[in-house]
C-alpha cells in the first residue's frame, strides 16, 4: 500500500491538528504556511490525488469541499469575501498530492493570481 500523504496522516490522527471543521467527508484546517489572515484548507478525507483524478461520482463531495469551505470561512466571521483556489498539478502549484481546497480571506487579493 503506497505511503499516506501529510494529509491522510492528519486526517486519519496520526498528526495531531486542530480541527476547524470535520464530518465524513472532509476536514477542514488552517494552512502551515498562511497566505493571508483566513489561510483554511479543507481535504477530501478520501485520497483524490488532484481534480484531474476526480470522477462524476465525485460531483457531490466536490461541491460539498466548496460549502464546508464557505460555511467555516463566514461562521470565522470573514463575511468581506475570500478566495476559492484549487492547484491541479505541479505546474499549477500543487505541492501536496491530495486535493485540498484553498480558502483565503482577509486582505485585498490580487489578479492575476502569482
Ligand atoms: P498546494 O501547494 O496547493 O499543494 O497546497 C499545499 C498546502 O498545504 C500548502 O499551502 C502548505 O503550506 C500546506 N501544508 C503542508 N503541510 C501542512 C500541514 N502539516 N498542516 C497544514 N498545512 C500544510
Amino acid at each position: 500500500m503506497a505511503d499516506k500523504t501529510i494529509f491522510q496522516k492528519i486526517g486519519d490522527g496520526d498528526i495531531p491538528v486542530k480541527m476547524e471543521y470535520q464530518d465524513e467527508l472532509c476536514f477542514c484546517i488552517r494552512d502551515i504556511n498562511p497566505q493571508a489572515p483566513l489561510h483554511l484548507l479543507v481535504i477530501p478525507r478520501r485520497l483524490i490525488a488532484r481534480l484531474d483524478s476526480a470522477v462524476e461520482a465525485d460531483e457531490a463531495l466536490l461541491g460539498h469541499l466548496l460549502l464546508v469551505g464557505r460555511k467555516v470561512a463566514l461562521g470565522l466571521g470573514f463575511e468581506d469575501g475570500f478566495r476559492i483556489v484549487i492547484n491541479n498539478g505541479p505546474m499549477a502549484g500543487e505541492t501536496v498530492p491530495h486535493l485540498h481546497v484553498h480558502v483565503l480571506a482577509g486582505r485585498q487579493m490580487g489578479w492575476p493570481p502569482g
